[in-house]
């Protein structure tokens, strides 16, 4: 409660008793009737009330309806109006008795300038013209909220928070995008291609389940993806929505930094390139090595089962790599001069890829690691011409190709 000042001048002057009258009423008034008086009283906005101050069925805060809203106290919070399609929607769920409580703030403009929200002791309501008024509460608020509330991508909510078809997640469905939660997985966005692909395959109760993951960025290329718990699906503008369900970890040796494309970019072009065999490009680690005598590295003929002694020397730092794990050793060059080099000691799958070679010979070396051949077709990845002279960026994986990587022993299932 406010400590009330009286101006001692008020109290010496008889003819100004009326004044201190109305202060002291003011004072002395409810909480609920302050509000209303701050709101403009009969004269504003919320008009006349048809009801008077009342105990709220919960037993612990008062309400007061008016013509046009209502005003709610709760003793440790304070006095908020709702009113509107927000008051409806609260009333549709239950008043303070929902799981929403008692309203934290009077219905307030959204920054977008826009829509309308309230905010409650255990969630919001979100109005807008073209979406209506919405819950978000738990998880997904806190996820919505994290992105920037309407501000984001998501814009605003078109649901209450509903449970899943399979009654075990929840999820909350917005103008750009949905957001799905589950015990197991937490609160995760979905929007876009993915989603749409997503939605068509049964949403959690496709093969995929939930989200495990926002839609991220691939290799910081314009690609993106979202992980679920049994796999990903991937989306970039050439090879449009891919649904991956086997990952290759590949670790990342680097004995001299690439200059004609970057790593990012070498991975990004691999990962949309397997994306089409359905094989997601993971990097496990990367690691740098000084080891300048193997910079230049002898792969003799560059044979698969023939190795020189510096191949296997090198082939030998395997840090963090576990079974079923690639390496790629990013070399200066190799003797004599190649692109990469697909030929590893056995037991020790990976490449090495040199430091002029093309957006295409990372995928392309581990092409051959996981067990495809040459061929003299320049519109695909395993030309045998080099991949520079590749004519159709993202070059082709054939069918039987794809088949044949996701069947390597070094292609495991998400
Ligand atoms: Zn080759």
């Amino acid at each position: 409660m406010a400590k009330l000042t009286i101006d001692p001048k008020l109290v010496q002057a008889k003819e100004l008793n009326v004044e201190l009258l109305k202060q002291l009423q003011v004072f002395q008034a409810h909480p609920i009737t302050q509000k209303y008086w701050a709101l403009g009283g009969a004269s504003g906005w919320l008009g006349t009330n048809t009801t008077t101050i009342r105990t709220c069925p919960d037993g612990v805060g008062q309400y007061q309806h008016f013509v046009n809203g209502s005003i709610y106290y709760h003793p440790s919070i304070g006095a908020h109006e709702v009113h509107g399609l927000i008051r409806a929607r609260w009333q549709s769920m239950g008043w303070e008795r929902s799981l929403l409580g008692y309203p934290l703030t009077d219905e307030s403009s959204c920054p977008d300038g826009i829509g309308r929200f309230n905010h409650f002791q255990g969630g919001s309501i979100y109005w807008s013209p073209s979406s209506g008024a919405w819950e978000v509460h738990g998880a997904i608020r806190a996820k919505y909220s994290s992105f920037g509330w309407e501000r984001s991508f998501l814009r605003y909510p078109l649901t209450n928070e509903t449970t899943c078809p399979d009654g075990v997640g929840r999820f909350n469905h917005f103008q750009g995008g949905s957001i799905y939660w589950s015990p197991s997985t937490g609160a995760h966005e979905v929007h876009g291609a993915i989603r749409s692909h997503w939605a068509s395959l049964g949403w959690e109760r496709s093969a995929l389940g939930y989200p495990t993951s926002d839609e991220l960025v691939v290799f910081g290329g314009a690609a993106r993806i979202s992980h679920f718990q049994h796999g990903s699906i991937y989306w970039s503008p050439t090879a449009g929505v891919r649904v991956l369900r086997e990952r290759v970890r590949v670790h990342v040796k680097i004995l001299e930094t690439p200059v004609s494309f970057t790593i990012n970019e070498q991975f990004a072009a691999m990962q949309e390139v397997y994306a089409v065999a359905g094989v997601r490009v993971d990097c496990a680690s990367t690691e740098n090595l000084n080891l300048p005598t193997l910079k230049d590295v002898d792969v003799g003929g560059c044979t698969m089962g023939s190795v020189s002694s510096e191949q296997i020397i090198l082939f030998g730092n395997r840090n963090f790599v576990g079974t079923n794990d690639v390496v790629v050793y990013f070399v200066r060059s190799t003797v004599p001069g190649y692109n990469g080099c697909a030929a590893h000691p056995s037991g020790r799958p990976g490449c090495v890829v040199v430091r002029s070679a093309s957006r295409w010979t990372l995928g392309h070396e581990f092409g051959h690691v996981l067990g495809i051949h040459h061929v003299n077709d320049n519109n695909r990845l395993m030309t045998g011409n080099g991949t520079f002279n590749i004519t159709n960026p993202p070059p082709d994986l054939t069918s039987s190709e794809s088949s044949t990587m996701r069947n390597s022993s070094l292609t495991t299932p998400l």
